[in-house]
């Protein structure tokens, strides 16, 4: 039983919650062609919302304001967009040479099912058959130009210049999800419940990111456009947290499946701000909400870019742990979903300026 900041409720997730999210997952979003994901973000908030902007590159720019005297400026982003696929051309039967766009390993994609462009055109990504190899050509690493995405004869509806995602769809597995982009349909998810049940005593400026994956681009603009008090970015970060079955113990996981909502101390990009982070500490231990730190190391989230802008903006990310992101399919548990809402949102429901008065 998690107990809750006095007279907030933060979000419950249950069967419509995981609905959305499973809606959210199946859309395809790859990086500058976010338009499914905004349309279905557009039609959760609008009805909470006080006011709803789209940009010029695409973000989201939701205002939910507070009640009383100067409330603080609180801006939460998630980014809309995942790592994909870019057809760059054909040779005019159903045959396209691709690019990758955003960070995909050439190796994991030899024989995996894509869907093409807005209408989910199936297509798979074929590789030399093995049986034609000689001597050791199986061993050799797969390169980008071994590859192609094959769509059966071309439909007349896929082109050169669409996008290609991963073919899989969501599914529950008892306590835990699986899908594809839950990073970071996880964090867009979690923003809208944020917005359906904001507290009153900030003014929430959640702003929903394009370009995140190709170099957080959308939540430069956005975090200018807003000029917050300061920013929680919510995100989806690996749990590389398996078994070492013949090596030394695995020290080097990043964070772990079921031990609750990672906290950032630092990443390749960000060091997140000492109040926040002793606030969402204080925060989860004051609640009884679990939370784990994330291991300190590489990665990044719009937070690389947003606490740089205008004079500085104190940043934290908290991000819901997943396994096997930027694959075809990554596996989450609930509970850590439900969590990340508890801690986010009741931090925000007692949110002061004396947070950021204090000493670093
Ligand atoms: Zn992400």
């Amino acid at each position: 039983m998690t107990m809750m900041a006095d007279e907030y409720n933060s979000p419950q997730i249950g069967d419509e919650q995981i609905k959305l999210l499973e809606r959210l997952s199946n859309a395809c979003a790859v990086s500058g062609d976010e338009g499914e994901v905004r349309k279905i973000v557009l039609s959760e908030v609008r009805p909470h919302a006080n006011e709803v902007k789209v940009d010029a590159l695409g973000n989201v720019l939701v205002t939910k304001r507070g009640s009383g005297w100067d409330p603080m400026r609180v801006m939460l982003a998630a980014h809309m967009d995942e790592v994909g696929l870019m057809l760059t051309h054909t040779n005019g039967g159903g045959i396209y040479r691709f690019e990758i766009v955003g960070g995909i390993a050439a190796t994991d994609l030899a024989g995996k099912a894509v869907w093409i462009g807005k209408d989910h055109i199936p297509g798979v990504i074929g590789l030399k058959p093995l049986h034609l190899g000689h001597g050791d050509d199986h061993k050799k690493p797969i390169n980008l130009e071994d590859l192609h995405i094959d769509v059966g004869p071309a439909t007349g509806k896929e082109k050169v210049g669409d996008r290609a995602t991963f073919a899989t769809s969501f599914i529950r597995l008892g306590l835990s999800l699986r899908g594809k982009a839950l990073d970071n349909r996880l964090g867009v998810a979690t923003l809208i419940e944020l917005i359906k049940h904001a507290p009153a005593n900030i003014d929430l400026l959640a702003a929903f990111t394009v370009q995140e994956e190709i170099g957080l681009r959308g939540a430069r603009v956005a975090a200018f456009a807003f000029d917050p008090d300061l920013a929680i970015i919510l995100d989806s970060t690996p749990a590389y947290d398996l078994p070492a079955w013949d090596a030394d113990e695995n020290v080097r996981y990043n964070t772990r499946l079921g031990a609750g909502p990672a906290i950032y101390i630092g990443d390749s990009s960000t060091l997140s701000d000492p109040r926040l982070v002793r606030f969402m500490i204080e925060t989860a231990e004051k609640y009884k909400i679990p939370y784990q730190l994330r291991q300190p190391g590489g990665g990044g989230t719009d937070a690389g870019t947003i606490h740089k802008q205008r004079e500085g903006i104190p940043s934290i990310s908290v991000s819901v742990p997943g396994r096997y992101h930027h694959s075809p399919a990554s596996i989450v548990r609930l509970a850590d979903w439900q969590h990340t809402c508890n801690l986010v949102g009741t931090a925000l429901s007692r949110l002061t300026p004396e947070v950021l008065a204090g000493e670093r």
